[in-house]
Protein backbone atom coordinates (compact mmCIF):
# COMPACT_ATOMS: atom_id res chain seq x y z
CA UNK A 1 0.00 0.00 0.00
CA UNK A 2 1.59 3.18 -0.97
CA UNK A 3 2.22 5.52 2.01
CA UNK A 4 1.10 8.65 0.28
CA UNK A 5 -1.54 8.87 -2.15
CA UNK A 6 -1.94 10.10 -5.43
CA UNK A 7 -4.57 12.76 -4.57
CA UNK A 8 -2.02 14.35 -1.56
CA UNK A 9 0.88 14.22 -4.08
CA UNK A 10 -0.87 16.24 -6.56
CA UNK A 11 -2.56 18.74 -3.93
CA UNK A 12 0.81 19.34 -2.36
CA UNK A 13 2.78 20.00 -5.61
CA UNK A 14 -0.34 22.43 -6.95
CA UNK A 15 -0.58 24.10 -2.87
CA UNK A 16 2.85 24.46 -2.17
CA UNK A 17 5.40 24.12 -5.30
CA UNK A 18 9.01 23.13 -4.72
CA UNK A 19 9.02 24.57 -1.43
CA UNK A 20 6.37 21.66 -0.59
CA UNK A 21 8.40 19.31 -2.22
CA UNK A 22 11.59 20.38 -0.64
CA UNK A 23 9.88 19.54 2.70
CA UNK A 24 8.43 16.90 1.15
CA UNK A 25 11.76 14.90 0.76
CA UNK A 26 12.84 16.05 4.22
CA UNK A 27 10.42 13.58 5.28
CA UNK A 28 11.38 11.12 3.44
CA UNK A 29 14.91 11.08 4.49
CA UNK A 30 14.01 11.11 8.17
CA UNK A 31 11.47 8.53 8.15
CA UNK A 32 13.93 6.43 5.66
CA UNK A 33 16.78 7.10 8.78
CA UNK A 34 13.86 5.88 11.41
CA UNK A 35 13.10 2.27 9.37
CA UNK A 36 16.76 1.94 8.88
CA UNK A 37 17.55 2.07 12.87
CA UNK A 38 14.50 -0.08 13.49
CA UNK A 39 16.06 -2.75 11.02
CA UNK A 40 19.45 -2.42 12.13
CA UNK A 41 21.05 -4.42 15.31
CA UNK A 42 20.11 -3.22 18.62
CA UNK A 43 22.79 -1.01 20.57
CA UNK A 44 21.23 -1.49 24.10
CA UNK A 45 23.47 -2.98 26.53
CA UNK A 46 22.44 -5.92 28.19
CA UNK A 47 23.92 -4.53 31.75
CA UNK A 48 23.75 -6.38 34.07
CA UNK A 49 22.85 -9.84 33.15
CA UNK A 50 24.62 -10.25 29.95
CA UNK A 51 27.54 -7.86 29.16
CA UNK A 52 29.17 -5.31 30.81
CA UNK A 53 31.05 -1.86 29.21
CA UNK A 54 34.85 -1.89 29.89
CA UNK A 55 35.60 1.71 30.01
CA UNK A 56 38.63 3.60 28.42
CA UNK A 57 42.11 4.14 30.15
CA UNK A 58 41.54 7.45 30.58
CA UNK A 59 38.21 6.90 32.40
CA UNK A 60 38.21 8.23 36.41
CA UNK A 61 36.99 4.99 38.45
CA UNK A 62 37.71 3.89 41.73
CA UNK A 63 41.30 4.69 42.73
CA UNK A 64 44.18 1.85 43.19
CA UNK A 65 47.69 2.14 44.06
CA UNK A 66 50.45 0.73 41.74
CA UNK A 67 53.33 -1.61 43.07
CA UNK A 68 56.54 -1.80 42.06
CA UNK A 69 58.33 -4.77 40.18
CA UNK A 70 59.15 -6.45 43.75
CA UNK A 71 55.66 -6.56 44.98
CA UNK A 72 55.82 -3.49 47.30
CA UNK A 73 53.84 -0.60 47.32
CA UNK A 74 54.88 2.57 45.15
CA UNK A 75 53.74 4.84 47.23
CA UNK A 76 56.16 6.98 49.00
CA UNK A 77 53.94 8.57 51.76
CA UNK A 78 54.81 12.28 50.56
CA UNK A 79 51.13 13.39 51.05
CA UNK A 80 50.84 15.84 48.20
CA UNK A 81 47.78 13.62 46.53
CA UNK A 82 46.27 14.09 50.26
CA UNK A 83 47.33 17.88 50.29
CA UNK A 84 45.73 18.84 46.92
CA UNK A 85 42.68 16.60 47.49
CA UNK A 86 39.74 19.24 47.23
CA UNK A 87 37.66 17.45 49.32
CA UNK A 88 40.30 16.28 51.93
CA UNK A 89 38.91 12.07 51.34
CA UNK A 90 42.77 11.19 51.42
CA UNK A 91 44.66 10.26 54.67
CA UNK A 92 47.98 9.10 54.46
CA UNK A 93 49.95 8.54 57.69
CA UNK A 94 53.99 7.90 56.95
CA UNK A 95 56.54 6.14 58.50
CA UNK A 96 60.03 5.13 57.92
CA UNK A 97 60.86 1.35 57.19
CA UNK A 98 63.81 -0.72 58.24
CA UNK A 99 65.94 0.47 55.27
CA UNK A 100 64.95 4.42 55.92
CA UNK A 101 62.38 4.84 53.42
CA UNK A 102 59.00 6.65 53.94
CA UNK A 103 56.15 4.54 53.26
CA UNK A 104 52.37 4.75 54.09
CA UNK A 105 51.24 3.27 57.45
CA UNK A 106 48.00 4.37 56.75
CA UNK A 107 46.41 5.31 52.95
CA UNK A 108 42.70 5.67 53.38
CA UNK A 109 40.27 7.05 50.80
CA UNK A 110 36.59 7.91 50.94
CA UNK A 111 35.28 7.67 47.65
CA UNK A 112 31.73 9.09 48.89
CA UNK A 113 33.23 12.29 49.42
CA UNK A 114 35.67 11.85 46.28
CA UNK A 115 34.34 14.03 42.95
CA UNK A 116 36.91 12.26 40.55
CA UNK A 117 38.82 15.08 39.71
CA UNK A 118 42.15 12.95 39.09
CA UNK A 119 44.03 15.84 40.72
CA UNK A 120 45.24 13.13 42.99
CA UNK A 121 46.85 11.29 39.88
CA UNK A 122 48.17 14.20 38.31
CA UNK A 123 50.23 15.28 41.44
CA UNK A 124 51.21 11.58 42.27
CA UNK A 125 55.30 11.99 41.75
CA UNK A 126 55.54 8.31 41.03
CA UNK A 127 52.23 7.71 39.62
CA UNK A 128 51.68 5.19 42.93
CA UNK A 129 47.75 6.64 42.95
CA UNK A 130 45.50 6.46 40.02
CA UNK A 131 41.78 6.41 38.85
CA UNK A 132 41.01 3.08 37.12
CA UNK A 133 38.42 1.77 35.50
CA UNK A 134 36.85 0.07 38.00
CA UNK A 135 33.20 1.75 38.04
CA UNK A 136 30.88 -1.02 40.00
CA UNK A 137 31.96 -0.02 44.01
CA UNK A 138 28.14 1.12 44.91
CA UNK A 139 27.40 0.32 48.91
CA UNK A 140 24.26 0.56 51.20
CA UNK A 141 26.97 1.54 53.91
CA UNK A 142 29.39 4.84 54.35
CA UNK A 143 31.46 2.47 55.61
CA UNK A 144 31.73 0.36 52.15
CA UNK A 145 32.73 3.50 50.38
CA UNK A 146 35.55 3.89 52.57
CA UNK A 147 38.61 2.31 50.89
CA UNK A 148 42.42 1.79 52.71
CA UNK A 149 45.86 0.65 51.68
CA UNK A 150 44.94 -3.38 51.41
CA UNK A 151 41.99 -2.95 49.20
CA UNK A 152 43.65 -0.01 46.99
CA UNK A 153 46.56 -2.61 46.15
CA UNK A 154 44.08 -5.36 45.12
CA UNK A 155 42.07 -3.26 42.56
CA UNK A 156 43.12 -4.24 38.66
CA UNK A 157 45.35 -1.52 37.13
CA UNK A 158 44.31 0.44 33.68
CA UNK A 159 43.83 -1.71 30.78
CA UNK A 160 45.77 -0.65 27.55
CA UNK A 161 42.72 -0.56 25.72
CA UNK A 162 38.68 -0.17 26.99
CA UNK A 163 35.88 1.66 25.35
CA UNK A 164 34.00 -2.21 24.54
CA UNK A 165 31.07 -4.36 25.29
CA UNK A 166 32.21 -7.77 27.04
CA UNK A 167 29.76 -10.64 27.93
CA UNK A 168 29.60 -10.99 31.42
CA UNK A 169 27.47 -12.62 34.44
CA UNK A 170 25.72 -10.97 36.91
CA UNK A 171 27.18 -12.56 40.44
CA UNK A 172 24.97 -12.26 43.48
CA UNK A 173 26.55 -14.76 45.85
CA UNK A 174 28.50 -12.83 48.37
CA UNK A 175 28.09 -9.62 46.40
CA UNK A 176 26.51 -7.45 43.86
CA UNK A 177 28.62 -7.50 41.11
CA UNK A 178 29.27 -7.91 37.20
CA UNK A 179 31.96 -10.75 36.40
CA UNK A 180 33.30 -9.95 32.50
CA UNK A 181 33.69 -13.41 30.66
CA UNK A 182 35.69 -12.45 27.94
CA UNK A 183 38.74 -9.61 27.39
CA UNK A 184 37.62 -8.24 24.46
CA UNK A 185 34.41 -7.68 23.30
CA UNK A 186 32.95 -5.58 20.59
CA UNK A 187 32.64 -1.68 20.31
CA UNK A 188 29.45 -0.32 20.56
CA UNK A 189 29.49 2.41 17.55
CA UNK A 190 29.94 -0.34 15.58
CA UNK A 191 26.27 -0.64 15.54
CA UNK A 192 25.14 2.55 14.86
CA UNK A 193 24.63 2.69 11.40
CA UNK A 194 25.14 6.89 11.07
CA UNK A 195 28.90 6.44 12.96
CA UNK A 196 29.83 3.53 10.88
CA UNK A 197 29.33 4.82 7.70
CA UNK A 198 31.63 8.04 8.63
CA UNK A 199 33.80 5.81 9.75
CA UNK A 200 34.10 4.02 6.89
CA UNK A 201 34.02 7.30 4.56
CA UNK A 202 37.13 8.56 6.58
S1 LIG B 1 39.97 12.38 42.52
FE1 LIG B 1 39.98 14.49 43.30
S2 LIG B 1 38.48 14.48 44.94
FE2 LIG B 1 38.96 12.35 44.53
S3 LIG B 1 40.60 11.80 45.95
FE3 LIG B 1 41.59 12.49 44.06
S4 LIG B 1 41.95 14.68 44.33
FE4 LIG B 1 40.45 14.05 45.88
S1 LIG C 1 50.09 8.26 46.27
FE1 LIG C 1 51.71 9.50 45.37
S2 LIG C 1 51.25 11.59 45.99
FE2 LIG C 1 50.05 10.25 47.32
S3 LIG C 1 51.32 9.96 49.12
FE3 LIG C 1 51.77 8.27 47.74
S4 LIG C 1 53.52 8.96 46.53
FE4 LIG C 1 52.66 10.79 47.49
Amino acid sequence: MPMFSKNALQKLSENNGWVGWVFFLDLIDGLSLTMSYFLSKTVTLQYPDKEKWVPYPRNRGHHLLRKNNDGSNRCVACELCAKICPCECIKVVPYEDEQGERRPLVYDVDTSRCLFCGLCEDACPVEAIALGQLYEFSSYTRQGLMADKEKLLTIPGKTETGGYVVRAKLKTGTDVRVEAQEDTGYHWWDRIRRRRQVKDAA
